[in-house]
């Protein structure tokens, strides 16, 4: 039978702020014991113990950050939330509330806001989080998000950028280029959408890609794995900006060189083959592409053992001393100079 029912749409003026508030939080519960208070009081309540304490934020701004042509606003909401969760795992610190501040305009209904809020929710359970407080406004066009993650650790398993030392493994989790690959495949359906209206966009052969691009999972599994493994990480960083990127803030917070193997760099066999019908460059596509929320960390030559053979990790390379420079040794063995946008296949030495 087919459904030619318009979607229903009530108008946020209808609920006024602070219904509008209620409405959205009153269904979330408190999981975390340093919850002590959450939504609902001019502020939230914590307690960490004897804990350290981890706070992290990002902003997404409609048309610069997100393309609601193409982004479902449940999966933007689960979104927000990963890549905020994903820098307290890169701290090697267990996420535990989030606070959700959002601007929106009045062109959104209701259904919209809740439908965000239910990709929230979704990632609260999923990655035992609390949301225990934000900010609600309005914005006279498109819709801005800001997330605040907060997390615990205890000191000594802190890992910052800085700490690696020449010598140690550089090691990723996951595979790189599949964010950016999907994103592709999305950008060239809402092309030819804008000409045919009509067309179905069969995105199923492209399933693995799009999903890395739309509904990422930050590695709350690689931080519980470190631990089981007993492997304490000497720098970490998540790649969000892509891998030559977040080399090179390794490589100059712990003031150290590095070399990363080109044939070593994990990549799923669907950015291969989508690559080569984009006719881009896979290596390229993993150092630039963004937005992959791996883990990149060092260790120890010693830890070598604990993690070899891991399907969830690849040692891409290892540090050097800073005065010998970060390159990327290519397959047919040229040491090109990692830059931040990549690497520049004619700038070779
Ligand atoms: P205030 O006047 O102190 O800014 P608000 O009325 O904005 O307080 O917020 C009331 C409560 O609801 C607070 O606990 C706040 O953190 C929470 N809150 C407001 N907006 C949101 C939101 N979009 N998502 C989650 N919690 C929110
Ligand atoms: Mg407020």
């Amino acid at each position: 039978m087919l459904e030619n029912k318009e979607p229903k749409k009530t108008s946020l003026e209808a609920l006024g702020e602070f219904g509008l508030i209620d409405h959205l939080t009153q269904s979330f519960q408190l999981r975390q014991p340093s919850s002590l208070q959450g939504v609902g009081d001019d502020a939230a309540v914590l307690d960490f113990g004897g804990k350290k304490t981890v706070v992290s934020t990002d902003m997404l701004v409609e048309g610069v950050h997100f393309d609601l042509a193409y982004v479902p606003l449940k999966h933007l909401g689960y979104k927000s939330v990963m890549v905020n969760l994903s820098d307290i795992y890169a701290m090697n610190a267990v996420a535990t509330q989030i606070t959700i501040s959002i601007a929106i305009s009045n062109r959104f209904p209701l259904e919209a806001i809740e439908e965000f809020y239910e990709g929230v929710a979704l990632a609260c359970k999923l990655y035992n989080v609390d949301l225990v407080g934000g900010d609600t406004t309005s914005s006279t066009r498109g819709m801005i998000i800001s997330v605040t993650a907060l997390g615990a650790a205890d000191e000594d398993a802190l890992v910052y950028r800085h700490g690696a030392k020449p010598n140690d493994l550089l090691v990723v989790s996951g595979d790189l280029g599949g964010a950016y690959m999907g994103l592709q495949v999305l950008e060239r359906e809402k092309e030819v959408f804008k000409v045919n209206p009509n067309s179905q966009p069969d995105l199923e052969p492209y399933a693995y890609i799009v999903e890395r691009q739309l509904k990422p999972e930050a590695r709350k599994d690689i931080v519980a794995l470190l631990k089981n493994l007993e492997v304490q990480p000497t720098a970490m960083i998540d790649i969000s900006d892509g891998l030559s990127s977040e080399i090179l803030h390794l490589c100059k917070n712990s003031k150290v060189g590095c070399n990363v193997y080109e044939d070593k760099i994990p990549l799923d066999p669907m950015v291969i083959s989508s690559c080569e019908e984009f006719q881009l460059d896979s290596t390229l596509v993993a150092m630039s592409g963004g937005e992959d929320y791996e883990l990149l960390f060092t260790i120890d030559q010693r830890e070598f053992p604990k993690i070899k053979g891991n399907p969830n990790l690849t040692v891409v390379g290892h540090m050097t001393e800073a005065s010998e420079g970060a390159f990327l040794i290519s397959r047919n063995n040229s040491k090109i100079p990692i830059t931040a946008q990549g690497w520049n296949s004619f700038d070779q030495a």
